[in-house]
């Protein structure tokens, strides 16, 4: 009988990480959940622990954690509980698992996730701010302690499968022209300018195709998401960024595509479901089966591809700015844009204010120069301040 593969779910509450849940709960007879982790919902956590009995669970939480640890002695369920970010860095750094899912929402996600990297362990990653922000930290943590970053994002996953077998992440590929991302185009692809003035919360998290957590629905309807995964498939794939275009394509059917020097462009289909790229990532280089159900050619009524429009949806474009600019710039987007986010959801600022936030600090600070994660870090947590006085000061312009 083959060994079983012990996973560790970072972000097990979330979006990612409940899909993560779904398709381990598919396989048990490859995989078995050894730790998860979330912010504070303990009734979610409770939930998972009795279904899965994982060896560790951490909650960010202080109070969350206590009263899990209550629950789990009521219910004599032996999975030992740990608390805050120390806690959170041992556990994905454990020797004893194999696989660890990184599915913490924003730059929280970073220290795990590089703590894990840095332990040489297989790596399925969702959280692309952790990417964002470190950048090329990250990836040559990875290269020297020999982890193996498998692209969980469907656009990355898809290019990754659309590559030549044997392709590295991390690694420039031989003989691609182009790397063609596709964007959904969020929930108001076709909003006028004007009308976007007026969109609440809830219009912005009812994507067309996807069933995600608050934040990226919200990246996904200012294109900050795409953006970000622009500047995802420049670590990742290590092309130039001249190489890397995005393209609309409302049905989220080819979930990206891969062009070659001969002129040959080869795409990635499947029907919209986050469960394939966390089981490809799982089981590679072996392929799990019925991850997801098929795709039925004939209910496929056309597939459009139209340019993104960055006049009404500038993130896009700051993201190919940031990456230029290059040292801390993309972690201060990154930032701004957490910070905005937030304020929107939180009904304090208007959707056509988030793009303004980021561009107030990205104006303010020029190009950063930072080399170190500490000097990256600094600049994140100015960059948030300043956000932050745009939002309160409402000087949005
Ligand atoms: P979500 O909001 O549904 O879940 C986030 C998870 O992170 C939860 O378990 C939450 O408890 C945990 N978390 C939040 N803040 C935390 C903190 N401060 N400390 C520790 N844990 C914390 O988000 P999601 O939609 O699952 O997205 C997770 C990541 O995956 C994001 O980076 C997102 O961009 C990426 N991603 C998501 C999807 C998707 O379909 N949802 C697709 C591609 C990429
Ligand atoms: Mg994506």
């Amino acid at each position: 009988m083959s060994k079983l593969k012990k996973v560790v779910i970072l972000g097990a509450t979330g979006s990612v990480g409940s899909q993560s849940l779904d398709v381990i709960r598919d396989h048990q007879d490859s995989f078995e959940v050894f730790g998860v982790t979330a912010n504070s919902n303990v009734n979610k956590m409770l939930q998972i622990c009795s279904e899965f009995k994982p060896k560790y669970v951490v909650l960010a939480d202080t109070k969350a954690s206590s009263l899990l640890k209550e629950k789990l002695k009521s219910l004599r369920l032996k999975t030992e509980v740990l608390q805050g970010d120390k806690a959170l860095q041992e556990l994905s750094s454990n020797s004893e698992s194999d696989i660890v899912i990184s599915a913490i929402v924003g730059s929280a996600g970073l220290k795990p996730t590089l703590a894990a990297i840095e332990k040489g362990k297989r790596v399925l990653l969702a959280n692309k701010e952790s990417l964002v922000i470190s950048g090329s930290i990250m990836m040559d943590a990875a290269d020297k302690c020999n982890a193996e970053i498998l692209p969980v994002d469907s656009e990355h996953n898809a290019i990754f499968q659309c590559l030549p077998s044997g392709y590295k992440v991390g690694v420039e590929p031989n003989s691609v022209s182009r790397l063609i991302l596709t964007a959904s185009g969020g929930p108001f692809l076709s909003k006028s300018l004007t009308d976007l003035g007026s969109v609440t919360p809830e219009q912005a998290c009812a994507h067309p195709n996807w069933d995600m957590g608050a934040k990226i629905s919200v990246d996904s309807a200012t294109m900050m998401n795409k953006g970000f995964e622009v500047i995802e498939a420049y670590w990742l794939f290590k092309v130039d960024l001249e190489k890397i275009e995005v393209i609309v394509h409302p049905q989220s059917i080819v979930h990206s595509m891969v062009e070659y020097i001969d002129g040959s462009m080869i795409a990635h289909m499947a029907v919209h479901d986050m469960r394939l790229p966390i089981a490809f990532g799982l089981g590679w280089p072996a392929r799990v089966k019925k991850a997801v159900p098929s795709l039925d050619l004939h209910q496929l009524s056309k597939l459009e591809f139209i340019a993104p429009d960055v006049k009404r949806f500038p993130c896009l474009q700051y993201a190919f700015d940031a990456l230029n600019a290059g040292g801390a710039t993309p972690a201060m987007l990154n930032a701004a844009n957490e910070v905005a986010v937030a304020a929107f959801l939180q009904g304090q600022i208007k959707f056509i204010d988030i793009s303004k936030i980021i561009d107030a600090v990205l104006q303010h600070f020029g190009n950063y120069k930072a080399g170190s994660l500490e000097e990256i870090m600094i600049a994140d947590e100015k960059a948030r301040c300043y956000a932050d006085a745009v939002v309160r000061g409402r000087n949005i312009g």
